[in-house]
């Protein structure tokens, strides 16, 4: 388990956005293909800050955003 993180500005402004907005330019799609819920989100880590993200692109429209797995939440 990663140690919680201090995110990024770029990090800072992504999170709780849409999941329709893209992701912004420091972010990696993590491939892993043995996610169960894959159809469902895609995780992103950041080179800069290594947040984890996840864009969710399934379910409510207002619950698809982008969500900050490994980071405190002010
Ligand atoms: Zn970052």
């Amino acid at each position: 388990m990663d140690l919680w993180i201090q995110p990024c500005a770029a990090c800072a402004d992504l999170y709780g956005q849409p999941a329709s907005k893209g992701p912004h330019d420091r972010l990696k799609l993590n491939n892993r293909g043995a996610e169960k819920d894959v159809r469902a989100e895609e995780h992103y880590t950041c080179v800069r800050c290594k947040a984890v993200f996840a864009r969710i692109l399934a379910g409510e429209s207002h619950k698809q955003i982008w969500m900050l797995l490994n980071a405190s939440q002010h």
